[in-house]
């Protein structure tokens, strides 16, 4: 038998401005077998990139199990405004909805206005639900128990892992049809895969169904990074190294504060990403500690001078954020595309101690032993450093170098893409020297004396086509922090 449900309403701009989210209770009765939602709202937005006017309306589902933020056990899926239709049934549900039992009870639907036009928006739910009529008993035997309805993906490592460490490329930002998306995740791996990246993150936003499909893929000659775009409509943040959900129904500092607390507590990285004006840009001014940021985002060009000063300012305040790289792909071949670069673009470089694993990449980048470069198969760009004067350069990017006042210490930069770019060396923010090369490989040594300053790092820039464009950075180190003792 079918049921439908019909849900109208009316949410003013005001209520939007007291919280950007709404419940709707959904009463499912016992032995349903498929849950159908569909909406509309009016006036959405028509422009691209949500430009002018209109309206903006995400959607997503709870099941009886809960709906409290951070802890909710009942959270079913969501699939923001890409989606104006998705189905669960025990069996199957549309991707970024979690398949399984359709527990009878009251269900939360989401509704979340990211836009909203000052007189307001209409919203319009049908519900369609499949209940089996069949005598209850013999429905019985059929009952999917809930459970853990996520398969379990515990942390695997490539085969072949190496014994010491290695340099590692990769890309930590893309999304599949289980977000916004238009691949499966089988296609942005395969071309992963084929663009020579050793690892990729997976981070559709406010899901974790894409996770499942990764484990599935793990015998595949890279390394799988589950993540998840909590995707805020204060800005997005990218989650790596968890399996469960993780909550995205922030708006103070608070919320994404405590939310911060779970992913570390549990041995995640947080990366706070795209914090540029076109970002869509970070918000959460009064959020601190978090151990990333995406200090390039998309190919260079797009606004990432940004980006870079904004992590500038907070190196120079002390903070210890470690800069990272991601592509935001949402398309590939053979699909339509979305946007004019692939997997990689740019690609992360992280130093994993004990070959290749999720957990030994993580760990690189917690410890800010990361690059970053413009393609897999771009400039590599590697800051090293003496601290003791033994001649050898122990000290690499997210390292602190030690040494007492008026002691000089002994860096190198090393590069292969270096033919007529230009090599900057930054401290404090600003430009200590700039060393036009000449040779794509090309090693450049100087010293310093640490007092007073707290950084360096290095960049590679040069032009990218026409000269009066200005030029854009093809790499860029981490930073190797400086310390004067007494
Ligand atoms: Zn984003
Ligand atoms: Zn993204």
């Amino acid at each position: 038998m079918e049921r439908s449900l019909r849900l109208e309403g009316h949410i003013s701009a005001e209520d939007v401005r007291r919280s950007p989210y709404l419940y709707l209770p959904v009463p499912v009765p016992p032995r349903a077998s498929r849950l159908h939602v569909s909406y509309g709202y009016s006036e959405p937005v028509t422009a691209p990139f949500g430009m002018g006017p209109g309206n903006t309306v995400d959607i997503g589902i709870f099941d009886p199990r809960g709906h409290d933020f951070i802890h909710a056990a009942g959270f079913r899926g969501w699939s923001g405004s890409a989606r104006r239709e998705f189905f669960i049934a025990p069996h199957e549900a549309t991707p970024g909805y979690i398949r399984g039992p359709l527990i009878p009870g009251d269900w939360q639907l989401l509704l979340g206005i990211e836009r909203v036009n000052p007189d307001g928006v209409r919203y319009d739910v049908t519900v369609n639900m499949t209940v089996d009529e069949r005598d209850p008993s013999a429905a019985e035997t059929e009952t999917v128990h809930a459970g853990p309805i996520q398969a379990q993906n515990k942390g695997r490592s490539r085969p072949g892992g190496h014994p010491t460490g290695r340099w590692l490329k990769g890309d930590l930002h893309c999304h599949t049809v289980h977000s916004d998306g238009l691949n499966t995740v089988e296609e942005i791996v395969d071309s992963a895969v084929e663009r020579g990246l050793d690892f990729l993150a997976v981070t559709d936003h406010n899901t974790n169904t894409h996770h499942e499909e990764l484990a599935r893929l793990s015998h595949l000659p890279i390394t799988l990074i589950p993540g998840e775009e909590v995707t805020t409509y204060w800005g997005h943040a990218n989650m790596w190294g968890l399996r469960e959900w993780i909550d995205f129904r922030c708006a103070d500092a608070e919320s994404m504060q405590a939310v911060q607390r779970f992913v570390l507590q549990k041995g995640g990285l947080i990366s706070v990403n795209h914090p540029k004006s076109v970002g869509p840009p970070w918000l959460f001014e009064g959020w601190r500690g978090y151990p990333c940021l995406e200090v390039w985002h998309a190919p260079w060009r797009f606004y990432n001078w940004e980006s870079l000063e904004r992590w500038d300012d907070m190196l120079r305040g002390g903070e210890q954020v470690v800069a990272v790289g991601g592509s935001d792909v949402h398309s590939i071949p053979p699909k339509r595309p979305m946007h004019p670069h692939g997997l990689g673009n740019p690609c992360t470089w992280v130093y994993a101690q004990g070959g290749p694993s999720e957990e030994s990449i993580l760990q690189g980048i917690r410890e800010g032993h990361v690059f970053i470069s413009d393609d897999p198969k771009g400039a590599q760009l590697i800051l090293t450093a003496d601290a003791d004067g033994d001649g050898k350069f122990e000290k690499t990017m997210g390292d602190t170098v030690e040494a007492a006042e008026g002691q000089r210490v002994s860096f190198r930069v090393w590069t292969n893409g270096g033919m007529d770019r230009r090599l900057w060396l930054i401290c404090d923010g600003l430009p200590l020297d700039v060393i036009p090369l000449d040779r794509s490989e090309a090693t450049h040594s100087f010293s310093l004396e640490l007092s007073g300053r707290s950084y360096v790092r290095a960049e590679l820039r040069g032009f990218r086509g026409r000269a009066d464009r200005g030029e854009v950075i093809w790499a860029m180190t981490n930073p190797i922090f400086l310390k004067t003792t007494a």
